[in-house]
């Protein structure tokens, strides 16, 4: 074997095919794809409005180098996020190819952004403690995932990280707690305040609490603080909205999202921003310094533009709501029944649970059962440290139906039978 999966030691099974919510192995075996992969194919499979329009664009234009060419397709993805944003807030994207890369974007944008402001110093910025907001140094410095920075810790920027407790501790100590980390390192060095609107593979689909985030970005602009938002699991329809920010009617100055934009059809992400974040830069320097080879790559943004186009045309958010609704209702009869599920979470189709911590390899059980009983579903840490490796996410496509979601619940049962 030459190609590297994430386990060296174990033998996957090769996929072959797939088609709406299945996933096909090699041996024609059916798998449910319950998480969406990483929680990123949010219209299935083979989607029949989407494969012919790829294949078309095929032949009209597939690459050109941003320095030297614009496209109608990165023009048109553009215009279509500023559309979709709250208030057509975001009014300028910039394109990457992972949502990794649209957080290390982020940081640069609004480092760049405080330099063309006359303010260099301030370069820092403060996270939360449950997070996940990509995989190379820089996203992984604003990460709290234990597990993924164990290894390269010395390495990695040491970033305030908010410990509160987002569900338990009252908002006044949650601000408070804020306030302080902006007084110890002062607000003159802060470049930004990142969190993702609900924590997912960090946090098991942890929300804050209604005022939580109108109260944070309140902070963050009376010291002068950008507020960035890492939407790449919550954007575009995930959590029944097209921005996750919307259920809590706030708005962030710069924006990552990635996931859902390609649904598995193309790999891009994006960062967005705001007209105020881009002024400065767009007066001052006139050049983000940042940038990848494939930013705005025409087939990439062309196939995103559909995958909006066909999650609008085909009312999926309101199939995100009432399926979640279902689902998610399905999840709290299961914990009744099923006492080694502690809590359940969710918005839309981002739905998690978290397993009896105390129970040794639970969470490994259970996803294994539940893949030989033909379903998939996605491992996230929780407990009070989000240390805990007691999580799993429940995210099915955008386009599941009531009898596939049903059949999604009966796996899951016998799966969780299997392990009691
Ligand atoms: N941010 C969040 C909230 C994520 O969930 C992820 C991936 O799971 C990332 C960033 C990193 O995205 P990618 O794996 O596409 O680099």
């Amino acid at each position: 074997m030459h190609n590297i999966q994430p386990n060296l030691n174990k033998t996957y099974l090769k996929a072959t095919s797939a088609k709406g919510v299945y996933i096909f192995d090699e041996n024609g075996k059916a798998y449910l794809d319950g998480s969406s992969g990483a929680v990123t194919c949010s219209l299935g499979h083979s989607h029949e409005k989407l494969l012919p329009f790829i294949k078309k664009q095929l032949d009209k234009l597939q690459f050109v180098y941003r320095s030297q060419f614009a496209s109608e397709e990165a023009e048109q993805l553009a215009t279509r996020l500023y559309e979709l944003s709250p208030d057509r807030s975001l009014t300028h994207s910039f394109f990457v190819n992972s949502g990794t890369e649209a957080i290390e974007t982020a940081m640069k944008i609004a480092i760049q952004y405080w330099q063309e402001k006359d303010k260099p110093e301030k370069t820092h910025f403060i996270t939360r403690k449950k997070s996940y907001h990509g995989i190379t140094m820089g996203a992984l410095s604003l990460s709290g995932h234990a597990l993924r920075r164990q290894r390269f810790e010395d390495m990695l920027e040491k970033y305030p990280a908010l410990s509160a407790d987002l569900e338990n501790d009252s908002l006044e100590d949650q601000v408070a707690e804020f306030e302080k980390a902006i007084d110890t390192i002062g607000a003159s060095k802060i470049a930004a305040f990142v969190a993702e609107p609900m924590v997912g593979a960090a946090g098991t689909a942890l929300a804050p609490v209604n005022e939580y985030y109108a109260c944070f970005k309140a902070v963050c602009d009376k010291h002068e603080i950008l507020f960035i938002a890492d939407e790449v699991m919550t954007g575009l329809g995930r959590t029944g909205t097209w921005f996750g920010m919307e259920h809590w009617g706030t708005q962030a100055d710069i924006v990552a999202v990635g996931k859902s934009l390609g649904a598995g059809y193309a790999p891009i992400a994006a960062t967005l921003m705001t007209d105020k974040v881009l002024a400065p830069i767009k007066k001052g320097s006139g050049l983000i310094m940042s940038g990848h080879t494939y930013s705005g790559h025409p087939l990439s943004c062309a196939t995103a533009l559909r995958v909006l186009d066909i999650v609008e045309e085909d009312d999926l958010l309101d199939n995100v709501n009432r399926k979640g609704t279902y689902i998610k209702s399905a999840l709290y009869d299961l914990q009744k029944k099923y006492p080694v599920i502690q809590i359940v979470r969710g918005k839309g189709l981002m739905m998690g649970f978290e397993l009896d911590r105390t129970i040794k390899g639970i969470q490994a059980k259970l996803i294994e059962r539940c893949y030989q009983n033909g379903l998939l579903i996605y491992p996230a840490v929780g407990g009070k440290e989000g240390t805990d490796e007691n999580g799993v996410l429940i995210s099915p496509p955008f386009t599941i139906n009531k009898s596939e979601a049903d059949e999604l619940l009966g796996k899951l049962e016998q799966s969780l039978k299997e392990c009691s």
